[in-house]
């Protein structure tokens, strides 16, 4: 059995969380990041990581899709527990959301700010603005963070590695283009696994087992060994996060 990390999950959206994480340590996961998307969610990830140490690392967010000029209270909650989180995640910008682009900038860079003073990596949402988030990481001295899911053209995955980031592969890799073009495009040691479960693919709701469909898709993209893309892909987020497993 492989020992896999989920590095992205919305775990409290699970409905019957106690029977996913079994299922997924059976799996052999030995790791989930739970990612927070607001003050409610970002409490609830705080609560899991208590209630399932060493294998729930909780990370808090400030989702763009969540976004509203009420922001800083969510920001100001992340800040009172940051050394409680692995990372600041779920972050970042969507552009192909009906949110001001002046309100997702403004944030995002109080985000980064953040990350940059406690030192903490970034869980990025980036879909249809890269560029955009990738500049806002440029020159802000924080550690090497996170493209998640990533689907941008692969002149700025270029960019995303020389600036030492990462990206993260979902279960998306069976069949998404662009996805499976950055994974090609990625070197291995700059990769991890999540499943951003219970986001549905093919019409099916995830779960944090189903990252050993990311690792399968992986090496099949990669033409690589199941065994070295899951040891490749854990030590990546074990020194990402930091993690103590
Ligand atoms: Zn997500």
């Amino acid at each position: 059995m492989f020992r896999l990390i989920d590095s992205h999950s919305h775990l409290e959206e699970i409905s019957d969380l106690e029977r996913a994480l079994d299922e997924a340590r059976e799996a052999g996961v030995i790791g989930v990041i739970a990612v927070g998307m607001d003050k409610d969610s970002n409490e609830r990830v705080l609560s899991l990581g208590e209630t399932y140490p060493g294998l729930v690392f909780p990370a808090l967010g400030l989702h763009p899709w969540c976004l509203d000029e009420n922001f800083r209270e969510v920001l100001e909650f992340v800040r009172e527990h940051v050394e409680e989180c692995v990372a600041l995640g779920e972050v970042g910008m969507d552009f192909k959301i009906p949110k001001p682009k002046r309100l997702q900038l403004e944030a995002f860079e109080e985000v980064v700010s953040l990350a940059s003073r406690f030192k903490k990596p970034l869980i990025v949402h980036s879909r249809w603005a890269w560029m955009e988030t990738l500049e806002s990481l440029k020159g802000e001295n924080i550690p090497p963070s996170v493209f998640h899911w990533y689907t941008g053209p692969l002149e700025i995955l270029q960019e995303v590695l020389e600036e030492g980031h990462y990206i993260s592969a979902t279960p998306a890799a069976e069949y998404s283009v662009p996805h499976i073009s950055a994974i090609k495009e990625c070197p291995l040691d700059r990769v991890l696994l999540e499943t951003d479960s219970p986001v549905k693919y093919r019409g099916v709701e995830s779960r944090p087992k189903d990252v050993l469909r990311s690792l399968k898709a992986v090496s099949e993209i990669k033409n690589l060994d199941e065994k070295e893309v899951a040891e490749r892909t854990t030590e990546n987020a074990i020194k990402v996060f930091g993690l103590e497993l």
